[in-house]
């Protein structure tokens, strides 16, 4: 890790470790929501929706990434074992135990409205006293708001063609 790029941040480090590990946590159970939802999926619109959920696993492997590195840079110790996910979690897990398009739809925007309430949590607590750790989750926010709304959009299709 960089000595100075720590010295920079203008807060008890472990505060915004604390808050990594938690988001950590979340997008690794919010990937594995997606991957599974994705595999038992069924109903109307199935293919797209399959598409759809699949970007959004990439992408929440991809913010799982972004995270470790940043608690990596700040010296801390990313959670090493799956079962501190559900010790660490803000949104906890969904389990697609009923696989109605318009069901995992529903339990994956909850996830996002989830999500998009701890970034913004972390983006207002860490504000310019870590701008590292600020953009890094502006990024990530972006890409929440970004699959809430893709859901939204799709779940609202689905709507239309369920009622005809
Ligand atoms: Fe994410
Ligand atoms: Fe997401
Ligand atoms: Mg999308």
């Amino acid at each position: 890790m960089g000595t100075k790029g720590r010295e920079i941040v203008g807060m008890d480090v472990n505060v915004v470790l604390d808050l990594l590990y938690k988001a950590y946590a979340d997008e690794w159970l919010a990937y594995y929501q997606y991957w599974i939802g994705a595999k038992v999926v069924a109903g109307p619109m199935k293919d797209g929706i399959i598409a759809e959920l699949l970007q959004h696993a990439a992408d929440e492997l991809r913010h799982a990434d972004m995270v470790t590195n940043r608690i990596i840079q700040l010296g801390g110790t990313p959670l090493l074992s799956p079962k501190d996910w559900f010790d660490n979690t803000n949104c906890g897990y969904d389990a697609p135990g009923d696989p109605f398009v318009q069901k995992i739809l529903e339990q994956n925007i909850k996830g996002e409205q989830c999500a998009i309430t701890v970034y913004n949590k972390i983006i207002q607590e860490v504000g310019l006293k870590d701008p590292v750790t600020y953009n890094m989750a502006v990024q990530i926010l972006q890409d929440e708001v970004e699959h809430e709304e893709d859901l939204q959009a799709l779940s609202e299709d689905l709507g239309v063609i369920l009622k005809t």
